[in-house]
């Protein structure tokens, strides 16, 4: 792996950053295969692209981005490989809420910022909108995890080779206790220190001394005592201090490593390094101990998953409630109120997907807890204690274990309104469900002009289409098969058998999986299936187990939508029922490209 970018915040060129680099933050890692990982395109990675264009051979590459602040993916409209053609390029970040990650890339592109709109990257690019999980990149695995910043912003944990390495960008600790480097480690604080025990290479925020933290509170960034304790308690080999303060001249940093050195020796801490630009770390294998496998998947529709979903808000005050509850119902999550004692009750009966209770100074926010714990069974519910000062702080608490971990968070007054939106996001999107919503093919500009310059969207029904779901409903002995239509948003039904709707939302169609694939798609069992199992038509009506399409694809290459087969049982389907899926597509094609009049 090699640093491009090391600086946090703003670029910092000039004599006094010059050994450690003045770029902000981009990392590239090659697995031993040759897969290539970017992590982060801050202003690093457009000398990154410089060397990747002098190779001069087309390339394909993942970038993994933490978040969309500036000193995140300023590098994007000056990353050469990006507007080659014939590079391929598989772009990753958080899914945010209401704004789409290309649309995010996009802003920073319009053209009163800068002369090139992302329409006009050459290169083929996909998109891809991630929660916390798993997910497979060539030879890479990838473990995501939600840090603890102002806005939605993921860690990558990457595996190959025998090897593990962590990126850590941007991230505030979430104990100010721990922020000084010194006491235990509990709560998200040791989940964070999970995700990365024995890395071989940690490149981790070290923003901030924990001098200067007071004053930086709620900004998101750790300080280099908390990156170093983390990351000794994690049993992490190497430790890259990195993100630098755009104040820390090389002096400076040199200073802080020295000093960091002699400690870690002291301690049998982790060996450290600061990162600098243009270094290169070649990571040799040792055995290290594999991050506990998250349940899902990571791309996910989080926007339509957390709608009709609720949650509890157990607390007093009324200025505390008001201001929690605009947050989740801005977010269209349900809020339902209650005292504490009332908690449990309407846990169990509400169902809820997020827990948020008050500190009262006593115990009654653990009983009511460990009450909810009980009667649901024990659960991943999150169960959030919001506490402030004034009741001796909860933190003190939690150390004496009057807040213990029966609690999966601890949300700490002050804090900031961006800061708690973006925390309780992240609670939400944990607790969110295993569905993923298809991804847009990289040619749906076009795609969707030709769907739409069929002039068949929301026709009257005709009997040349309806005679081929009557057959499909025949042959394959199905309740219910349909001809569908993609358009950007909606997918509609030309013809349709056994179901009383017309149209559904893309992100709730299956189709949308064979249209980006452009490949048949079967799911025998949605239930066992990480990528449908909450998709609001298996889990409510008509409660679709089993799905087969085959995509629609015309003869000027553009898939436009699919032929389908949906049971409500789970379903054996083999080679033969895929033959005759494949043949009633191409009469669907065949109908769909006849000439008017024919
Ligand atoms: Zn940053
Ligand atoms: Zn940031």
């Amino acid at each position: 792996m090699r640093f491009f970018g090391t600086r946090g915040s703003i670029a910092t060129p000039g004599p006094q950053t010059l050994r450690y680099g003045g770029n902000t933050s981009c990392i590239e890692v090659r697995s031993k295969s040759g897969t290539l990982a970017i992590l982060d395109m801050g202003t690093g990675a457009a000398g990154l692209g410089r060397e990747l264009m002098a190779r001069g051979e087309p390339l394909s590459g993942h970038i993994l981005i933490s978040h969309t602040h500036w000193d995140h993916i300023q590098g994007i409209p000056f990353f050469a490989p990006l507007f080659a053609p014939g590079f391929e390029w598989d772009i990753y970040a958080p899914r945010g809420i209401g704004q789409s990650l290309r649309q995010t890339l996009a802003g920073q592109m319009q053209s009163i910022y800068f002369p090139v709109a992302i329409e006009q990257l050459g290169a083929t690019i996909r998109y891809h909108e991630l929660v916390e999980g798993r997910l497979r990149i060539g030879d890479i695995d990838v473990t995501t995890r939600y840090l603890n910043h102002p806005t939605l912003t993921l860690g990558y944990r990457l595996e190959a080779d025998d090897v593990a390495f962590v990126y850590a960008c941007d991230h505030e600790p979430h104990s100010r206790g721990l922020a000084t480097g010194v006491g235990d480690i509990f709560g998200e604080d040791r989940r964070h220190a999970e995700f990365l025990a024995g890395a071989n290479l940690v490149a981790h925020d070290a923003q901030y001394l924990a001098s200067e933290y007071p004053g930086k509170i709620g900004w998101g960034h750790s300080t280099i005592e908390y990156a170093f304790a983390v990351a000794r308690l994690a049993k992490v080999e190497q430790l890259a201090l990195t993100h630098h303060d755009p104040i820390r001249d090389d002096a400076a940093i040199d200073a802080i490593v020295d000093t960091l050195r002699s400690d870690s020796l002291r301690m049998a801490g982790p060996h450290i390094l600061a990162a600098a630009e243009g270094h290169e770390v070649d990571l040799s294998p040792r055995t290290f101990v594999a991050a506990a496998k998250p349940r899902f998947l990571v791309e996910a529709s989080l926007v339509t998953a957390l709608v009709g979903r609720s949650a509890l808000v157990a607390m007093a005050k009324p200025s505390r409630i008001d201001e929690l509850s605009d947050f989740l119902r801005a977010d269209e999550v349900h809020v339902h109120l209650c005292g504490i004692e009332d908690a449990p009750r309407l846990a169990e009966r509400e169902g809820p997907m997020l827990v948020l209770l008050e500190d009262t100074g006593d115990d009654r926010a653990a009983k009511a807890c460990h009450a909810i714990r009980r009667l649901r069974g024990g659960d991943d519910l999150p169960i959030v204690l919001v506490t402030s000062g004034e009741h001796g702080a909860g933190e003190h608490r939690a150390h004496a274990g009057a807040v213990d971990d029966a609690f999966t968070d601890i949300l700490m007054h002050p804090y900031s309104p961006i800061y708690a939106r973006a925390r309780i996001r992240a609670w939400l999107m944990r607790a969110a469900c295993r569905w993923v919503r298809p991804s847009e093919p990289n040619d749906e500009d076009r795609r969707l002009a030709a769907t739409r310059a069929l002039g068949l969207w929301q026709t009257a029904p005709e009997e040349r289409f309806d005679r081929i779901t009557r057959i499909a409903v025949a042959a394959l002995d199905v309740p219910i098969a349909l001809i569908a239509l993609m358009d950007r948003d909606r997918e509609w039904f030309k013809s349709c058998l056994g179901l009383e709707i017309r149209e559904v939302h893309r992100d709730d169609s299956f189709c949308g999986h064979a249209i980006f694939e452009r490949e048949p798609l079967v799911v025998s069992d949605t239930l066992l299936d990480e990528r449908f199992a909450d998709n609001p038509y298996v889990t409510g009506a008509p409660g679709v187990r089993f799905y087969a399409g085959h995509p629609l694809i015309l003869g000027n290459g553009c898939c436009v939508g699919t032929l389908a087969i949906l049971d409500i049982k789970p379903r054996h389907f083999d080679n033969s029922g895929l033959s005759v899926l494949y043949d009633l597509a191409q009469l669907a094609i065949g109908e769909i490209e006849r000439p008017k009049g024919v």
